[in-house]
């Protein structure tokens, strides 16, 4: 058995807006990505009547958007015309492709409670041109032990295997304790992993997990064993190192700066994506590349700002 030899990485808070607030995991100064996982956001909020998410219809390329809800509900819309409410326990998976755009809304006008991990998933060149699709996958499959729920949302484990359609070998597993209890969980030794904590306490291979933290480890581990208090939940994410460097810039993963300055002109002159139908938010407007150095970021390296 080899354990993984766990790196701390402490997130840092990123404003959305509207004093809507989110812990940025991934990426940092010291973890660019874990296996294609290229942007984990971790998003926790009580909201008032009229407020919550609002995020109106943007664009995306190169990349595969992931959402997990833990608490409340979003409306998803995109140019594909696809209208899909997610609520806790489901996975909405977006491939962007060459294009799409979406808006994301919390759909009650009344308040409530958000409580989301929306993560990025990078494509491998040979699919980053692909056509656009949407998925939801409303039921995944689950390991049950004495006290522990864990649902697999991509890739394999216990020899369950979700049929979340991605591009590179992956996996993520959400952990839920019914009660206090302990989880091995096995691991590729050839997938590099990162494990958060949604709430609650957890400890990894007995060190503590800190809310606003991710714990890294790289390829080799082939099992952990986490501990968690009755009621807490963490997220574990992992896959093949991803070996092409990547540009990535507002809400598009490329390869060269040409491909992010095309994307950001045909997105201002309406080209490319089409619009979201039945949107009522406003359109985003792409940031000023203006003096903006665009250059590609190696994943393996471990600092680079
Ligand atoms: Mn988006």
């Amino acid at each position: 058995m080899t354990r993984a030899q766990w790196q701390i990485i402490s997130g840092r808070q990123a404003n959305l807006g509207e004093g809507f607030s989110v812990t940025r995991l991934v990426p940092t100064a010291h973890r660019r990505m874990i296996g294609a996982w290229c942007f984990l956001d971790h998003a926790a909020a009580d909201f008032d009547a009229g407020h919550g998410m609002q995020v109106g219809p943007h664009p995306h390329m190169g990349l595969q958007t992931f959402t997990w809800m833990v608490e409340g509900e979003i409306l998803h819309r995109d140019s594909l015309g696809v209208e899909q409410l997610i609520r806790p326990g489901q996975v909405n998976l977006m491939t962007s492709g060459r294009g799409i755009t979406h808006s994301e809304e919390s759909p009650h006008q009344a308040g409530g409670r958000l409580h989301v991990a929306q993560l990025w998933i990078a494509l491998p060149d040979a699919h980053r041109h692909t056509e656009p699709a949407f998925h939801h996958y409303a039921e995944l499959p689950m390991h049950q032990e004495a006290g522990i729920r864990a649902t697999v949302l991509v890739g394999k484990a216990w020899e369950l295997a979700a049929p979340t359609q991605v591009y590179s070998p992956l996996v993520a597993i959400h952990i839920k304790f019914l009660e206090t209890a302990s989880l091995s969980v096995p691991l590729r030794t050839d997938f590099e992993h990162g494990i958060m904590q949604l709430n609650g306490e957890v400890t990894v291979d007995d060190q503590s997990l800190q809310r606003d933290q991710l714990m890294y480890s790289d390829k080799g581990a082939d099992s952990l064993k986490i501990t968690g208090v009755a009621g807490s939940q963490c997220l574990l994410i992992g896959g093949e190192p991803f070996n092409e460097p990547i540009l990535m810039w507002w809400n598009f993963v490329g390869r060269t700066a040409e491909d992010i300055q095309q994307a950001a002109a045909d997105w201002t002159a309406g080209r490319r994506f089409p619009e979201v139908p039945h949107s009522t938010l406003a359109r985003l407007q792409a940031p000023d590349l203006t003096g903006v150095h665009l250059k590609p970021r190696s994943p393996l390296a471990q600092s680079i700002r």
